[in-house]
């Protein structure tokens, strides 16, 4: 059996294609477009891929997308300002403050600079009072990424009532408001993390089956109850030639791909689960696309929202 190919990206696609039309008509009925602002500290290349992307998907919907860098050695203090002068921004929807932050800023410092944005601008739904709305299922700016995965089920006809989701994580980014987002959609929940006994027994119980974990190819076909739904939000990146053939096999294009680029992107979900899922996202091409089109949704809400 192959699993059914859950394609994130074309969907994305479709979300983007949706958007553009309701930024025109904010356009002509509010005589600007709205303002997605990013905050980019440092130069961890991931970041600045990710941040790319972005402005690319943005700019294609309509929107303004400015990106705001900052140098690797600025001060709390100095990132602290800059989310300040975009909160004061009327031409500014929404705030994104691109995560890692350099370490010298550290966790507290980080946690400062989400709680600094405005909770009206905060397209990624990460500041507590959004977190707080979200719990109570009334958020109006929910994570991008989680509420991509919402999209993705509903759209490709997956049901979520009445049965039984596991997550694996529990990262306030991905997996508490994916666990969220899933119980609202009356699913009964399990949350799975590094101290999960019998992992594997609890997620074979799964009906659908998040990973979001950071390990490449960490979940197996013994995870699996035959014909779940298995969402994999991991982006790992794999650069020895020995890990990637161990994931595909010599033989497999993918290691075609490796010989070209020197590394490879790969999920949380082992390739061989798509021989017992249902149905599966691929990585690359399944839930990173749709966490881009949720923040263009997200900043186009803000926006009407601000008026
Ligand atoms: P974090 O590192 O914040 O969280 C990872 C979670 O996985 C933790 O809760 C951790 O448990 C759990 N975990 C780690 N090891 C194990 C294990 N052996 N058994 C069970 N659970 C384990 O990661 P994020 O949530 O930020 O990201 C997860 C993945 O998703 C990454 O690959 C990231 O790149 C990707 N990602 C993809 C996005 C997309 O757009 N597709 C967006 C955001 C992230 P514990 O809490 O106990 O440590």
């Amino acid at each position: 059996m192959s699993a059914e190919r859950l394609d994130g990206a074309g969907v994305a696609k479709i979300i983007r294609a949706e958007v553009a039309p309701q930024v025109a008509q904010f356009q002509s009925t509010r005589g600007r477009k709205p303002g997605l602002h990013i905050l980019l500290v440092g130069d961890d290349p991931a970041s600045q891929i990710y941040v790319r992307n972005k402005e690319r998907a943005g700019a294609e919907a309509g929107l303004i997308v400015s990106v705001h860098r900052l140098t690797a050695d600025v001060t709390l203090d100095d990132v602290l300002a800059a989310v300040r002068r975009l909160n004061a921004d009327p031409a500014c929807d929404g705030i994104l403050v691109q995560a890692p932050l350099p370490r010298a800023i550290g966790k507290d410092g980080t946690a400062q600079v989400f709680d600094a944005i405005d909770p009206r601008k905060d397209v990624d739904g990460f500041h507590p009072h959004n977190v707080g709305l979200l719990v109570q299922g009334r958020a109006a700016l929910k994570p991008c990424t989680p509420s991509g995965v919402i999209e993705l089920l509903d759209r490709t006809g997956h049901a979520i009532a009445g049965t039984h989701a596991v997550v694996i994580g529990r990262s306030e980014i991905v997996g508490k408001p994916m666990a969220l987002l899933l119980l609202q959609r009356d699913a009964t929940v399990t949350i799975c993390h590094s101290k999960t006994p019998d992992l594997k027994a609890t997620c074979r119980g799964a009906d659908i089956l998040v990973a979001a974990i950071g390990r490449p190819g960490f979940v197996t076909p013994d995870f699996v109850k035959p014909g779940a739904v298995v969402v994999d939000v991991g982006i790992n990146r794999v650069d020895t030639r020995e890990t990637a053939v161990s994931l595909f096999g010599a033989d497999h294009p993918r290691i075609a791909d490796f010989d070209k680029r020197g590394s490879l992107v790969v999920g949380d979900v082992h390739p061989s689960v798509e021989t017992v899922a249902g149905a599966m996202t691929p990585v690359p091409g399944g839930v990173g696309p749709l966490t881009i089109a949720m923040l263009l949704k997200n900043t186009l809400a803000a926006a009407k929202a601000r008026g």
